[in-house]
């Protein structure tokens, strides 16, 4: 399959996030040919990690966290497969409570994080040993799908990368959130009715959020006996972790940034201020001086965020309708994300289950 050809591939996977590189992972080993095009300048969608920009080394995840392995056998299986190890998140010592209403912060014994556990090397190492199995020729990134058009039986695919000729695959697996492809794609003819309303309908987990990664050179919270665990009304973080790596190196915290998207977009430099004033009250002055500071804030990413998902108030996943999961135009457009997923929606257990899901339905319908 290495070679394959933009205008005479079998399969068109649009979106290199997990389940869109897991599906065509899987559908190349089934010896489909097979291309992915990434709008973004790299793979991975919302798994993504911070690196320090001269060494490469990882510093923290601004995407996903955290893989339960005991509940979660589908992302367990595959990052077994993929040689990553996973490593429990450090919670030992209490959490700080900060409510301002009720004075300074104060520590508490909290429940557990049910065994929530890290990938060791960053979520986004899922990613790049997945891509490192499909031929190089097989990913092109900095290719945003516009239009999907279904001409004359045969479907021809347009993108904004101006190298990239117009792509005419015989299936295509649509792995972006559905809001955005609803959203941002032009389809010819129009999206069925119903299909576009429950595309509109499903939210996308996490995309209106943004996070916050502190890294310094000592766990000092650890010293204390803090965990490093956050839960805060007045914020601007509501909730924060321990982010550090292998035996506390290196030492971080993360959180999650509670301000809505305008307020977090027209005051950068206050929330900056802020959050670290925050670490401040409820961990100690050595909180002051982070050697690397940065905020994510995927709202502004609009290949995972669509304005609607801005507008509403955040909603945990929900089983999404049947219909959103069977192909349509002749069976050759195929939905695939990970809110579609019916176990774990949304999660990174849903994306490698729907993932595998669609790149069975699209070999038995390719036969
Ligand atoms: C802050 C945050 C924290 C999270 N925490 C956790 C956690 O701890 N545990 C967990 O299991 N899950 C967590 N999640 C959810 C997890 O990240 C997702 O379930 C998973 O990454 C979804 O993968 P996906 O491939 O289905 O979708 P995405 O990662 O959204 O991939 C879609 C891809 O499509 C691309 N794309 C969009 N439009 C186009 C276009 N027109 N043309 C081409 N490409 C396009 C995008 O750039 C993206 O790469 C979190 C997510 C976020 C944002």
């Amino acid at each position: 399959m290495s070679g394959a050809r933009p205008d005479d591939c079998e399969v068109l996977v649009i979106g290199g996030g997990l389940t869109g590189l897991t599906c065509a992972l899987l559908l190349h080993e089934a010896g489909h040919s097979v291309i992915v095009v990434e709008a973004a300048d790299r793979l991975g969608g919302r798994v993504h990690s911070l690196r320090d920009q001269v060494s490469n080394a990882y510093l923290g995840d601004l995407g996903p966290t955290w893989i339960w392995p005991q509940a979660q056998p589908f992302a367990t299986r595959w990052l077994q497969e993929l040689g990553l190890k996973m490593t429990p998140q450090f919670e030992t010592g209490d959490t700080i409570l900060d409510i301002a209403t009720h004075g300074a912060p104060s520590r508490h014994q909290s429940p557990g994080m049910d065994g929530g556990h890290r990938v060791r090397g960053g979520t986004t190492a899922i990613a790049e040993r997945l891509a490192a199995r499909l031929p190089s020729s097989a990913i092109r990134t900095g290719a945003r799908v516009n239009s999907i058009a279904c001409e004359a039986g045969s479907i021809k695919v347009s993108t904004d990368n101006r190298a990239l000729p117009a792509i005419r695959p015989r299936r295509v697996v649509v792995a972006t959130p559905l809001r955005v492809a609803a959203h941002s794609i032009d389809w010819s003819p129009a999206l069925d009715s119903r299909i576009a309303h429950f595309m509109e309908a499903t939210p996308t987990w996490m995309a209106a959020q943004a996070k916050a990664i502190a890294i310094y050179a000592e766990p000092f919270w650890r010293a204390k006996g803090l965990s490093g665990r956050i839960a805060s009304r007045s914020g601007p973080l509501i909730e924060s972790h321990d982010h550090s790596g292998e035996l506390g190196n290196p030492a971080g915290l993360f959180g999650f940034i509670g301000w809505p998207r305008q307020a977090r977009k027209v005051n950068a430099e206050a929330l900056r201020s802020a959050i670290i004033t925050q670490l401040v009250r409820c961990f100690g002055e050595e909180a002051s001086t982070p050697d690397y500071f940065h905020i994510e804030d995927w709202a502004e990413n609009p290949f995972v965020c669509a304005p609607i998902d801005v507008a509403e108030p955040p909603q945990h996943p929900q089983l999404t309708p049947s219909l959103l999961r069977k192909p349509f135009w002749d069976d050759r457009i195929f939905l695939a994300v990970a809110e579609l997923a019916t176990v774990s929606p949304g999660l990174i257990e849903g994306a490698f289950h729907i993932g595998s899901q669609v790149a069975r339905g699209v070999s038995a319908s390719s036969r």
